[in-house]
């Protein structure tokens, strides 16, 4: 790098006095127990700490890695993969230009576009190396329906890898827990270590401010030194457990009125890169917060507030839908309301259903299904997050909403129905279906915060940088710990890209690796 004063567009001191700015106390020589080296150390075993692991194992380098829970905790159903040769049996190609364009349109342009090509290129080839690790005979992989509308179009890039039946290599059902194993197996079957119940505390550098390792609180309750003699990577996650981290990084997703729980995900991996020196993402952190709360399906019918008053364009994306209710009177929830043909509108507009999270009642994929429908409208109510009766009057005070606003809310839809124009928010006419015959049902549903994304700035080698955008030497970042690539919103533009960047970078860290430094 050319000797330059520069400097990042990123979280830099001056301090908040948030407590996690303040790097923890030492821990006395005398109570460590022992220095165990390595080449790669990395510190998380989330899905970007063991495919990570996986790649370096593959390419002849010793690894240790480190997680601190105790049992693998893997949470995801969809893998993408931009072009894959799954993708090219069915003849389904991306744009890749424009997937670009439209994920730079949707982060508010607050991304190295780098790095998104980094992921839009490697992601495939981390797709196939993981089908050949787990051979593809024991998986079946399909990819998903992606959904058309034109106010949210998904790219049909998001594949389910599912365990065939006779397959005895691995234990998980499918989705990211497959995922996982088929790494983890990989690391462990070529000789790598995962240490789990091991807690990275802080890192250590020498003297030249190379990062040599961290010290970490093992099972046993011992404090040992971790070395890697190429590289430290820190792919622990992200931190929407911590709530001052969020305050300062991610604070709409403080708003959410429910969490998805994941332990372990408290943001040390960030906290370790702040301590270390690394420029963060400037916030606001782009949150995965999907309509999930209450019974977690909306379709395209009428969505009122708690004032009882229509709010949004109902053919949108969950994620869209949810920021919406948060900016809405309470914040906390919505209803979708439904009259007694429901079942038949929804079938009729099946293939329009789609989506991320628009999925009918309880069914992802599949055909139209009237009895699962009805068992999920059953078992919603059953757990107050439906509601069922023969008047509007009579429903709008099951679900506390003013009666008054729900009959005129209902009054002018019907009115926009019967016009076939939106001119109040724009649906299109297809999706319009009136409120007219009871029983009246309301869905009810709310935001809820799953994950948070947002690290260390790094460069397409995944080497983390400082304020100064200069490398900080053997120090590197993948997954959610890592920068750059997302902001402002959850682009679920291409569901699955969470693991799909992990692949990809993984992939990209073995090349760095095994190169001369
Ligand atoms: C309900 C739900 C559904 C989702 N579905 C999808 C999906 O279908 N597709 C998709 O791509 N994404 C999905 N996601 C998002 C996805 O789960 C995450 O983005 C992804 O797991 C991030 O991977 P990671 O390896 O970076 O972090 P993580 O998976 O969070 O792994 C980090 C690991 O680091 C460990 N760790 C933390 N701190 C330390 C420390 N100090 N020392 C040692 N270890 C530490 C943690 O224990 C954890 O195991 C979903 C999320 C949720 C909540």
């Amino acid at each position: 790098m050319p000797d330059l004063e520069l400097k990042f567009y990123s979280y830099l001191s001056p301090k908040k006095g948030y407590s996690w700015e303040t790097p923890p106390a030492k821990i006395p020589e005398s109570d460590i127990a022992e220095t165990v080296k390595t080449e790669v150390l990395i510190l998380g075993g989330g899905i970007s700490g063991l495919a990570a692991g996986a790649r370096c194992v593959d390419m002849g380098l010793k690894v240790v890695c480190l997680d601190k829970n105790e049992k693998l905790k893997a949470l995801a159903g969809q893998i993408a993969a931009v072009n894959s040769r799954v993708m090219a049996k069915q003849g389904i190609v991306i744009d890749k230009k424009q997937l670009a364009a439209d994920w730079l349109k949707m982060s508010g342009s607050r991304v190295q576009e780098d790095l998104l090509w980094l992921f839009i290129n490697r992601s495939a080839e981390g797709f196939h190396w993981m089908l050949d690790l787990a051979g593809e005979d024991n998986l079946d992989v399909s990819v998903y329906q992606a959904y058309q509308g034109p106010m949210f179009s998904e790219y049909p890039g998001t594949h389910h890898i599912f365990k065939k039946k006779e397959c005895t290599k691995y234990t998980a059902f499918g989705g990211g827990v497959l995922a996982c194993e088929i790494f983890q197996t990989e690391l462990l079957d070529k000789g790598g270590i995962l240490l789990r119940g091991t807690t990275a505390l802080y890192l250590e550098k020498n003297d030249a401010g190379r990062v040599t390792g961290c010290i970490a609180k093992c099972a046993d309750g011992k404090y040992r030194r971790y070395e890697g003699s190429r590289a430290v990577v820190i792919a622990t996650g992200d931190p929407s457990e911590d709530e001052e981290m969020m305050e300062a990084f991610c604070p709409i997703g403080l708003r959410a009125p429910s969490k998805f729980p994941r332990p372990g995900n408290t943001g040390d991996g960030q906290k370790m890169l702040y301590w270390a020196g690394a420029a963060l993402d400037n916030p606001e952190w782009a949150p995965t917060i999907h309509a999930l709360g209450g019974c977690g399906f909306q379709g395209f019918f009428l969505h009122v507030n708690r004032l009882g008053n229509r709010f949004m364009n109902e053919d949108t994306w969950m994620q869209a839908k949810s920021i919406r209710v948060l900016m809405q009177p309470g914040g906390d929830f919505a209803f979708s309301i439904l009259d007694s043909k429901y079942l038949d509108e929804m079938e009729e507009r099946y293939s329009e259903l789609g989506g991320q999270g628009m999925m009918p009642l309880g069914s992802v994929g599949g055909s139209f299904n009237r009895e699962r429908m009805i068992n999920s409208m059953n078992r919603y109510i059953e757990q107050g997050n439906a509601f069922k009766a023969d008047t509007l009057e009579e429903l709008a005070e099951k679900i506390e909403v003013p009666a008054e606003n729900l009959m005129k809310t209902v009054k002018r839809y019907n009115e926009i129905v019967a016009s076939g124009d939106d001119v109040d928010f724009g649906k299109r006419a297809r999706l319009l279906t009136s409120i007219e015959k009871g029983p009246f049902y309301a869905l009810k549903w709310g935001p809820q915060l799953l994950d948070v994304f947002g690290g260390a700035q790094i460069t397409t080698d995944l080497e983390v940088l400082g304020p100064d955008c200069r490398v900080i030497p053997g120090l590197y970042a993948t997954g959610n710990t890592a920068g750059g690539m997302y902001a402002v919103d959850y682009p679920l533009l291409l569901n699955g890209n969470s693991y799909g960047r992990a692949l990809a970078y993984a992939m990209q860290l073995g090349d760095v690796l095994v190169r001369p430094e």
